[in-house]
């Protein structure tokens, strides 16, 4: 296929920088092949030990001859040799990376898995959710709320995990993908890639906090990195964004960054809010999660204006609402693990900034009773909230790289996830919680967040084995 006026993949040397392990750089690679590359070389600073898992789904190809490896570095070469280059969004700093810079300098074409998804899907049709926290949450609530809503279907797909492109959904001209959108996905459909600027006719923006700010290097990039996800210049566009009616101190000192305060919007309808009492009956632990369903419910509301304009409005948010009350929320996002003797056992493996844990800690009402379990490898967010927190709970267990930070103010330094739960065991009693909602990225002791969650799982069921 011609992926744009320049560039037929038939015939090309193609190079997928990245394979990854959630499945973005696997779909690539297929999709690569499916258009009939002539070479595809898959590029990751990974071993083959560590991405066992993705070689193994590509492995047909390998054997073909279509696809070689090169992995535990990135060679000049390869990238100098690419008339075609699809990077894994995560890539370091992709607007000065040498090896991506080198093959631009080439004349390569680089792009990304979603970019190239995106374009056989009708951006009219396309709910975009990004967010520091909050991001997968919202976006499924608005996929719960939506899929079968009068009999139609709604689809999910972006940062979730997974590849679009592969599974690319035909969207019916009355269905609405939900799309979550990291920075690091919008940097790349923003005009500083070099491509053109991509808009969402809907862009839904949850909160802005200190976040991969190793990757952005600061926090002016990260929130101008975001400000991709609304469109000031199409007249049709909708934005969504409670940031500032929820966090006004916050959205002012974010709003001081060069990008400015581009989440300002026009008053939300009143006559939405009004109907979220009916949340309360909500499966979802915490006050965030209905923040996160409050603003779902508005980009609901949208789209189905955008269908009907004559609908109305509190019929249908009364039932959008009371079918998210059904929605049981998302696996490692303050989900209990085990309820034994009294002791409920959180797996919030999901929460990677320090604003997450501090979220989560404030859903229980009592925090002496929190044995909270944090660390990991910090993103560049300051850890120190999480440090503040010492006094007020029954314990904080620290473990990762960024434990001895985080232990500091009197928390228990135990390096691993295993020895917390060792500790935290001879010290729970009845009505006490144990919290893993790290702060931290897992990527030092765990695969990813969701090894790490289903690790703590297991400790806590392990538990229960024992007494
Ligand atoms: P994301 O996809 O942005 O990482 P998730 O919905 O996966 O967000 O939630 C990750 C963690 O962030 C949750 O476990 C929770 O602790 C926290 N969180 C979720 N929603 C919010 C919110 N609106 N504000 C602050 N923290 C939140």
């Amino acid at each position: 296929m011609t992926v744009s006026n320049e560039f037929t993949i038939r015939g090309s040397r193609c190079l997928v920088m990245g394979l990854g392990a959630f499945g973005g750089g696997i779909g690539a690679t297929q999709w690569l092949a499916q258009q009939g590359a002539k070479e595809i070389l898959v590029t990751d600073l990974s071993s083959a030990e560590k991405l066992q898992e993705s070689i193994a789904q590509i492995t047909p190809l390998i054997d073909s001859g279509v696809v070689r490896l090169r992995l535990g570095a990135h060679e000049l070469a390869d990238f100098q040799h690419a008339q075609f280059v699809v990077a894994n969004p995560a890539v370091p700093k992709p607007w000065t990376n040498p090896f991506l810079k080198a093959a631009r300098e080439a004349g390569a074409h680089v792009t990304t898995e979603l970019r190239l998804a995106l374009q056989h899907i009708p951006a009219q049709r396309v709910i975009a959710v990004t967010g520091s926290s909050g991001k997968s949450t919202t976006s499924a609530f608005i996929h719960h709320a939506l899929d079968g809503f009068h009999g139609k279907r709604a689809h999910f797909a972006g940062n979730i995990g997974g590849s679009l492109l592969n599974n690319c959904p035909v969207i019916g001209p009355d269905e609405w993908l939900v799309l979550e959108l990291s920075s690091f996905m919008l940097w790349w459909l923003g005009p500083d890639s070099g491509n053109p600027h991509w808009h969402a006719r809907i862009g839904v923006l949850t909160n802005l906090c200190d976040n991969h700010l190793d990757w952005h290097g600061d926090a002016a990039h990260y929130s101008a990195s975001k400000s991709v996800i609304r469109n000031h210049a199409a007249g049709d566009h909708i934005f969504l964004s409670r940031f500032d009616i929820e966090s006004p101190t916050q959205a002012c000192e974010w709003g001081k960054l060069p990008a400015g305060s581009w989440w300002n919007n026009p008053p939300l309808d009143t006559r939405v809010e009004q109907c979220m009492p009916l949340f309360e009956n909500s499966k979802l632990i915490g006050e965030h999660n209905k923040r996160n369903a409050l603003l779902a419910l508005h980009a609901c509301m949208a789209a189905l204006r955008i269908d009907n304009p004559q609908l109305d409005v509190y019929e249908t948010a009364r039932t959008l609402s009371a079918k998210m009350n059904l929605f049981t929320g998302l696996p490692h996002r303050l989900s209990l693990a085990q309820d034994c003797n009294g002791v409920r056992w959180i797996n919030d493996s999901k929460a990677t900034t320090p604003a997450a844990t501090l979220f989560a800690v404030e859903s229980f009402p009592n925090t002496s009773q929190i044995h909270l379990i944090a660390g990991g490898v910090s993103k560049g967010a300051d850890l120190s909230p999480i440090v503040a927190l010492t006094p007020r709970l029954a314990g904080l267990y620290c473990i990762g790289t960024a434990g001895n930070q985080l232990a500091s103010a009197g928390g228990i330094h135990c390096e691993t996830l295993e020895n917390a739960v060792k500790i935290i065991r001879s010290r729970i009693r009845p009505g006490d919680v144990v919290l893993l909602s790290p702060g931290c990225a897992s990527w030092d002791q765990f695969q990813n967040y969701e090894a790490r969650g289903a690790r703590f799982a297991e400790l806590a069921t392990e538990l229960d084995l024992v007494r």
